[in-house]
């Protein structure tokens, strides 16, 4: 059984016509619905008093134990529009199942796979008038769970928040589809053996921005982390793992043991590449094998995948002293067919073989 909703609606709705403007140019992150989920838990109820209400600003005492430690976690994952009008989204019961991995590493109570699907189900079909319908769009749902108790004190807190927003969302990179220049992190690592890199902790990503800014500063959309102890493996992007392929048509992604977080992109183009009949190995690839295999033309095409951006071809690896371009640095033709088998199914142009696929309303 899972949990019962309260529901208030909003009494003041963006009004239809100014929706309808800002879903025409809504970018990323930026724009959001009018209504949004929260379920409390403490430690002597577990959890309870589970809203949807008017989405509106969270009033929290300075000393709420999130703003200090940081103990929080997030989730990404996208409705879309169906062509018979129904909204789906993509496997949100395995972004609930890693939802609770990083609620374990972080330790933060973990939410049923049920209630976070029922949650999110609930917002989505309550805000279904912002789900776009035309274009590549989509409604980003972002569950996230922090930690809400008033105390100082160093331990895992006793109560804690999870509440779920929704945002109309165009394509992640403004650019849309063109390829991303990387800027390789040598100074800074995202991920250790026994840290965080698996869980999807609001800290990986403030620890990423210091060398998202150093790839600003020398012209790069996106940072490519190395492990921590050797500095030498291929990990992933601050939020985006990664693929590479090869002259003969094999991909090859990192194994996601530990310091990577395990994408349901990345998982979901392993099934599509083999279905493909293209090879897949899971299996590291050091920066060098990287350097060689485009010069020699063994390495083809590298992209990065994730939920916001889907695929993103690697266009030109930059690093202190060096660059190199991929390919001819434009989008790949496995990357283009993996984008397009993948967004059909999604937008439902295509059957979903897999059962990927869950029906909203
Ligand atoms: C969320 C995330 C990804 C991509 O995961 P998807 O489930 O495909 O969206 C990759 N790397 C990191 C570090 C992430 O936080």
């Amino acid at each position: 059984m899972t949990i019962e909703f309260t529901r208030e609606l909003n009494p003041n709705p963006v009004p239809d016509g100014e929706r309808a403007r800002l879903l025409a140019d809504p970018g990323f992150g930026r724009v959001f619905t009018d209504h949004m989920v929260t379920i409390t838990w403490t430690a002597d109820r577990g959890w309870h008093d589970a809203r949807l209400r008017p989405y509106a600003p969270l009033a929290l005492d300075p000393a709420t134990a999130v703003f200090h430690y940081g103990q929080a976690i997030f989730e990404g994952f996208k409705a879309y529009a169906q062509p018979d009008g129904s909204i789906k989204t993509f496997r949100p019961d395995a972004n609930a199942r890693r939802f609770q991995k990083s609620a374990q590493r972080m330790a933060l109570p973990e939410l049923p796979v049920d209630d976070f699907v029922a949650a999110t189900d609930l917002l989505i079909s309550t805000d279904r008038a912002w789900v776009p319908r035309d274009g590549e769009k989509s409604l980003y749902v972002r569950p996230f769970m922090m930690a809400t108790e008033v105390f100082l004190g160093v331990r895992p807190a006793t109560h804690v928040t999870f509440a779920v927003i929704a945002s109309p969302a165009a394509s992640y990179f403004s650019g849309g589809l063109h390829p991303v220049s990387i800027w390789l992190s040598e100074e800074y690592t995202r991920a250790a053996p026994g840290g965080t890199g698996a869980a999807k902790c609001s800290g990986n990503y403030a620890a990423s921005l210091i060398a998202q800014q150093q790839a600003l500063a020398h012209g790069c959309e996106q940072v490519v982390f190395l492990d921590a102890v050797e500095r030498r493996w291929v990990e992933e992007l601050g939020g985006m793992n990664i693929y590479f392929v090869f002259d003969d048509g094999t991909l090859v992604t990192p194994p996601t043991s530990g310091t990577i977080l395990e994408g349901v992109t990345r998982d979901a183009l392993l099934t599509l590449a083999r279905e493909r009949g293209h090879a897949v190995d899971v299996r590291p690839i050091d920066i060098q094998q990287w350097r060689d295999g485009v010069a020699s033309g063994r390495i083809t095409e590298v992209f990065a995948c994730g939920t916001a951006a889907v695929i993103t071809a690697i266009g030109r690896l930059v690093w202190q002293g060096g660059e190199l371009t991929i390919g001819d640095g434009g989008i790949g033709k496995v990357a283009q067919e993996l984008r397009d088998a993948l967004l059909a199914i999604q937008y439902g142009r295509t059957p979903d073989t897999h059962g990927w696929m869950h029906l909203v309303c």
